[in-house]
């Protein structure tokens, strides 16, 4: 007879690997597909928020969260090496299917996460973890004193330049329009004089030897190459949540594709469909946060098919 699983989760960094733990926890009976266990920050050289660990690599800390989640491999189907193409409805039980096969769940937990939008410019995949990071939060703290960029225009770039300033010497947000965040915020960071905004601009070239040295860009005004030192930049121009192999309409997304959930559960509004971590329209992204919301996924799934 066919399986049909209580909770499929996909998806297999922080988030898909706690919701996994939990679920294998309770005894619910789940399958994890994920195409591996290399969550965003796996390439992160040293992360130093994660609750418990003072610093760990990127890397590390994923083989621990693996072995994490094969500790219990009796009590949860994992599936890797597989990549979920489409969740379709027949009923009460989703159809899951991946490169490899398809799978019947009464719930699903979709977290697949995000991909960053990186650079396109020369220089940039060079550079990356060598002074190009993508993560203000996890490390601002190592760019004391030092001179650093910030590429974008929006929210989260000048929250980004906001928590800067805790450490760094001088900010420098660039960006190749103009700015489109808050007033206020922009207002405030604008007026710090640790600060300058610059504005349309092309991004010609990331220079560098061992970690990055300068920028390149050329003013669009005045078509004047420039060449800016910088000690460390900070990309924030944006994330592609990873959420293609869901069917128009099964979920509803939000205009950045985001799964829109609630916080209070994980719920989507699609009964017996949650979602937990960076594909959702939560307000932060974090290791930490991701893991918070998949357990709260979790205990909500748990309730729901006891019920
Ligand atoms: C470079 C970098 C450094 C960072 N550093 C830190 C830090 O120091 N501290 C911190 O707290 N946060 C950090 N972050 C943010 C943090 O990595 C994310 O918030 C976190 O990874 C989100 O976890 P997630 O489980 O939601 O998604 P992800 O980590 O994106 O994991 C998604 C998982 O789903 C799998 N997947 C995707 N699509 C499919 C599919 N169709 N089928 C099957 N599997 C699929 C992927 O293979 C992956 O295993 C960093 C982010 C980046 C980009």
């Amino acid at each position: 007879m066919e399986t049909i699983f209580d909770l499929c989760i996909i998806g297999g960094g922080p988030a898909g690997v706690a919701a996994g733990v939990y679920a294998a926890r309770k005894k619910i009976k789940a399958a994890l597909i994920t195409e591996n266990f290399r969550g965003q920050s796996a390439v992160s050289g040293e992360i130093q928020n994660w609750i418990g660990d003072v610093s760990v690599t990127g890397d590390e800390l994923h083989k621990r969260f693996e072995q994490h989640l094969k500790f219990y491999s009796k009590d949860i189907d994992i599936k890797e090496k597989e990549t979920v193409t489409s969740i379709t409805r027949n009923d009460a039980v989703f159809n899951v299917k991946t490169t490899k096969g398809e799978y019947k769940s009464k719930t699903v937990l979709v977290a697949t996460g995000s991909i960053r939008r990186k650079l396109p410019v020369k220089g940039a995949e060079e550079f990356e973890g060598k002074g190009i990071t993508y993560c203000a939060t996890c490390d601002a703290p190592m760019f004391g004193d030092l001179d650093v960029v910030v590429i974008g225009g929006g929210n989260s770039a000048f929250e980004s330049a906001s928590q800067l300033l805790a450490y760094a010497k001088t900010v420098t947000i660039i960006q190749r329009s103009d700015f489109r965040a808050e007033p206020i915020m922009m207002q405030k960071i604008l007026s710090n004089p640790k600060v300058k905004g610059i504005t349309n601009i092309d991004l010609l070239q990331i220079k560098g030897d061992k970690f990055v040295s300068a920028i390149i860009y050329k003013d669009k005004k005045t078509a004047e190459v420039i060449e800016l030192p910088t000690n460390g930049i900070f990309v924030e121009i944006g994330s592609n949540p990873s959420v293609d192999f869901i069917e128009h309409g099964l979920v509803k997304l939000d205009d950045r594709e985001q799964i829109i959930v609630d916080p209070k559960t994980q719920k989507t509004e699609t009964t017996g469909i949650w979602a937990a971590g960076d594909c959702t329209d939560g307000l932060y992204r974090q290791n930490n946060i991701a893991v918070g919301d998949a357990v709260k996924a979790v205990e909500d799934i748990y309730r729901y098919l006891k019920n």
